[in-house]
């Protein structure tokens, strides 16, 4: 497998949320992170049943795209009682436009209606970077926790404020995003790619 070199990464996604958190993390390796927004890309459809396939179909079209290694995010929130839903249609489940209270309280009325006293839930993010030489590297992290309701914070993106990772007292939606990248399903996928590709 190829390394990375530090410069300019090209992150797959639309999300603003995942860009500015992906541009935190890869900082500290000497990485600035161009969108594919900024750069004007399709995002392609995301046809793969897991979030793995999702991660590497995206990080290809980029790479497709640009020539360039191109790195990718395909993340989502997997409730227990719920058989792992939203899962890989977390963003889906938001409607469109995007309203993630809706989404959130899509959840809500799912487990409600469940009557499961079981309010676990995680966080799921596989990473996968493509390069023009055709190889490919994928790097999942997860993150464990409960789901609250009302939701709380208004930091972070998606389902953050009704999320309570394991131990912790504030929401990933109240978390100072230093706290959040500490311990984040994407801080985890970030550390085993930082291990495998920059070391
Ligand atoms: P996709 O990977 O673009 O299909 O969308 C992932 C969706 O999962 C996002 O739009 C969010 O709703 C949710 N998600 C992924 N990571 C996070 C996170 O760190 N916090 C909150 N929601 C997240």
């Amino acid at each position: 497998m190829p390394r990375l070199i530090p410069g300019k990464l090209i992150a797959a996604t639309h999300n603003s949320g995942k860009v500015s958190e992906l541009r935190d993390l890869f900082a500290p390796y000497g990485f600035t992170v161009v969108s594919a927004l900024e750069l004007g890309l399709n995002e392609p459809d995301e046809t793969e049943d897991s979030f793995a396939g999702n991660a590497l179909l995206k990080a290809r079209a980029a790479m497709q795209a640009t020539g360039l290694p191109a790195l990718s995010d395909d993340s989502g929130l997997a409730v227990a009682a719920l058989g792992g839903q939203p899962g890989i249609h977390s963003a889906r489940w938001a409607g469109e436009p995007r309203d993630f209270y809706h989404a959130m309280e899509k959840v809500e009325e799912a487990l409600q209606a469940t009557g499961s006293s079981d309010r676990s839930a995680k966080f799921v993010c596989a990473l996968a970077v493509a390069w023009p030489d055709g190889s490919e590297a994928v790097f999942e992290g997860e993150v464990h926790g409960t789901l609250v309701w009302p939701p709380r914070g208004s930091r972070g993106f998606g389902y953050d404020p009704v999320f309570l990772a394991e131990g912790e007292a504030e929401t990933f939606g109240e978390m100072e995003p230093a706290r959040k990248h500490a311990m984040s399903h994407r801080a985890r996928a970030v550390e085993k790619l930082r291990a495998a590709l920059l070391a």
